[in-house]
């Protein structure tokens, strides 16, 4: 008899169980809706060009070994993230006040932070918004944290609960963690306004919060890598501290390559040293050393002026894309006279649309249709094309009568 004679099968992840459905479905007109990965407009997986033309830059190169990095990562790498999210000329970066490592990607960042954060922060409560990346609160508590939510969407607007989150945020103990999305909040597509940013960064330093950003979508949400960044810049353009989970997966569709970091913005340079030599601490009994490879991807196209030109180009192509499939959906479901205010679709911001489909309608979408999405009704709108549109309004337009 097995030593693991007891375990029960474990439930497939309700995320990336989607894709799991999907592949056994033996429909032609299949299609799907859960993972968010970008899809071209025949609905394949895309390289960017500029991450081949780095990757045969690396390979050229004889000079390059596949010795270990630092527990922190590759220096270089480092650098050029920290000022992706912080901008060029950031005070925090020119003071020395940032400490960065190398991480396994947005998820790894994440985790690192939560056990950093358990090891050495006073408070051990961190605030998740309703709903969130379904990872996060299995991520957090992993972490060694404490995981609390506060409001955040309102389905009867389908937009923000700004005063339902404020007024969470303010009942939060001294120092709470607050983890917020840097942008196209995941899974709703809802992000504050300028205003409403302001008015939650007011809050949060009032009471001495601590926010912890997620930025897995920067220049993939609205074309523009700065635009994207508006939040973190903000609250670190204010002088207090955060962290900031970064992810490339996205971005530069690196997915596969895991490569990401976390930023930690500090009061001081002798704080954010101290800090880095915490975060190896954290880091070398989890896996001693990141991965070099995407890393590598990354700080090629980073450091040199025509390949970040031609990525930013190639980034907003995807960024458009989706926007485009955004309004494509919309005007295909007006043009049925599917019932309901729809205009959320266009409203939304980054991979995602919450289209407000409830359970029963989802089941029903992908029994009758071929149509995979997770339950909540969130649709990954980078999976969509012009010629499957149609197909999506139908399924819709058939679930809500
Ligand atoms: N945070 C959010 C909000 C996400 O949507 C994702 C990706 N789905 C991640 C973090 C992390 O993904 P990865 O680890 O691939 O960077």
């Amino acid at each position: 008899v097995s030593a693991f004679q007891h375990l029960e099968q474990a439930p497939e992840d309700p995320i990336l169980g989607v894709t799991v459905a999907y592949n056994k479905d033996p429909s032609p007109v299949k299609l799907n809706l859960g993972v968010g990965a970008y899809r071209t407009e025949e609905g394949k997986p895309l390289v960017l060009d500029v991450v081949r033309q780095a990757e045969e830059l690396l390979i050229q190169d004889r000079s390059r070994y596949k010795e270990y990095i630092p527990i922190a990562g590759l220096v270089e790498f480092n650098k050029l993230s920290a000022k992706l999210i912080l901008g060029d000329g950031s005070p925090a970066i020119g003071e020395k006040r940032v400490a960065t490592a190398q991480c396994l990607t947005g998820t790894g960042s994440l985790r690192v932070g939560a056990e950093f954060l358990s090891k050495h922060y006073s408070q051990h409560i961190i605030y998740i918004p309703v709903p969130t990346w379904g990872n996060h609160p299995k991520i957090f508590n992993l972490g060694g944290l404490s995981v609390k939510t506060y409001r955040y969407y309102d389905p009867r607007t389908s937009g923000l609960d700004y005063e339902g989150m404020l007024e969470d945020l303010h009942a939060a103990p001294p120092g709470a963690i607050v983890l917020l999305h840097a942008c196209a909040h995941n899974p709703t597509g809802v992000d504050p306004t300028q205003d409403q940013w302001e008015g939650i960064r007011q809050l949060i330093r009032l009471k001495g919060l601590l926010p912890f950003f997620d930025s897995a979508y920067q220049g993939f949400a609205s074309g523009s890598l700065d635009a994207d960044a508006y939040s973190v810049r903000l609250f670190v353009g204010d002088g207090g501290e955060c962290l900031i989970a970064q992810s490339f997966a996205k971005n530069m569709g690196l997915y596969g390559e895991r490569v990401g970091a976390l930023s930690i913005v500090c009061r001081s340079a002798t704080v954010a040293t101290r800090v880095e030599s915490q975060l190896k601490l954290v880091i070398r009994p989890m896996y001693s050393s990141p991965p070099i490879h995407g890393a590598s991807i990354v700080a090629t196209i980073l450091s040199d002026r025509n390949l970040y030109y031609n990525w930013t180009v190639e980034l907003k192509n995807m960024a458009d894309r989706i926007i485009s499939m955004r309004h494509q959906l919309y005007d295909a479901l007006k043009a049925r006279g599917t019932p309901g205010d729809w205009s959320h679709i266009i409203k939304q911001i980054g991979m995602f649309t919450f289209t407000g489909l409830n359970k029963d309608q989802v089941s029903f979408m992908t029994a009758e249709y071929h149509i995979y999405l997770t339950s909540d009704g969130r649709i990954s709108m980078a999976g969509l094309s012009s010629k499957t549109v149609p197909h999506l309004a139908d399924a819709i337009h058939a679930a809500v009568l």
